[in-house]
């Protein structure tokens, strides 16, 4: 993914839907940004992955 198809992907899941948590790293959330996917994590079990259109996998 380049940077164009991540901004909105990255504003749209940087707060957990689940609980509101902003905070990336350890024992919080992660991102993780690979060639066609999008992964965010959370602390909370909240887990999502998405392609380069921002759908869900
Ligand atoms: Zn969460």
């Amino acid at each position: 993914m380049n940077l164009i198809e991540v901004m909105p992907i990255m504003k749209k899941y940087e707060k957990c839907p689940k609980c509101g948590n902003t905070k990336i790293g350890k024992r919080q959330g992660s991102i993780r940004i690979e060639e066609d996917t999008f992964t965010r994590t959370c602390k909370c079990g909240f887990k999502i992955i998405v392609d380069e259109n921002g759908k869900e996998i």
